[in-house]
């Protein structure tokens, strides 16, 4: 939370008291996500739940779907954070292709800067 804000991720509620707090992979353990600080992001535990094992690109277009705001943009910094923790550590052979798409996705997504590049690229 010292690293991402107080607020969910997913829904953007701020988190604490009546919203739990929890961490979530970002890709999931399921999908060979290391358990890494890098591989974490703060959430609320309703999102946390419902998430499941749902690719991060996917369930953040749900919450839109849903009305709320997640934070893309956040979302983005994780998945590049985590891109360099891979880069530096290795391994983590199947994570790479599935953080990869996922990487790909949200960066389409993303509006261009005003240098015309992506604003998380
Ligand atoms: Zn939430």
């Amino acid at each position: 939370m010292a690293r991402d804000g107080d607020t969910c991720i997913w829904c953007g509620r701020v988190l604490g008291g009546l919203v739990p707090p929890t961490t979530e992979h970002v890709v999931p353990r399921l999908k060979g996500g290391p358990s890494w600080l890098a591989n974490e992001v703060a959430a609320c535990r309703r999102c946390n739940a419902e998430r499941g094992h749902r690719a991060p690109v996917d369930w953040l277009e749900e919450c839109e779907r849903r009305g709320w705001r997640p934070d893309a943009e956040r979302l983005a910094r994780a998945l590049d954070a985590l891109q360099l923790a891979i880069d530096h550590e290795g391994g983590q052979r199947r994570a790479r292709p599935y953080l990869d798409a996922q990487r790909r996705r949200l960066h389409r997504r993303l509006p261009p800067g005003p240098d015309g590049r992506t604003v998380a690229s």
